[in-house]
């Protein structure tokens, strides 16, 4: 629909949070992105979900996954950017790593 009411409720519905949430964590989600930059590189794919960017699978991602791996993580948040091994893991730790963002966010 093209009427200006709906588009902006959409809009708010894809931010989800106050957009001074945002402002205040971009340094934050700058370095995720970076990060996420170089991940989708090697072939991770990115979701938005609840007001983040997930990024998840690919050549690194499934690096970070082997067992001697020297940094160990499931997963890590940077602003409102989470970064994930796959997509079925950060739909299991999402609720998690989402107090992660909301500490960003403060
Ligand atoms: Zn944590």
């Amino acid at each position: 629909m093209s009427d200006p009411a709906h588009r902006s409720d959409r809009f708010g519905e894809r931010l989800r949070r106050p957009l001074w949430c945002y402002l205040w964590a971009a340094p934050n989600s700058l370095a995720g992105l970076l990060l996420a930059a170089i991940a989708c590189g090697a072939g991770a794919s990115v979701r938005h979900v609840d007001g983040t960017l997930e990024v998840a699978d690919g050549r690194i991602m499934r690096w970070f996954a082997r067992p001697q791996r020297a940094f160990p993580f499931c997963a890590i948040t940077f602003g409102h950017v989470i970064l994930g091994l796959d997509h079925a893991l950060l739909a299991r730790v999402r609720a998690h790593e989402q107090v992660h963002v909301r500490q960003y966010e403060r």
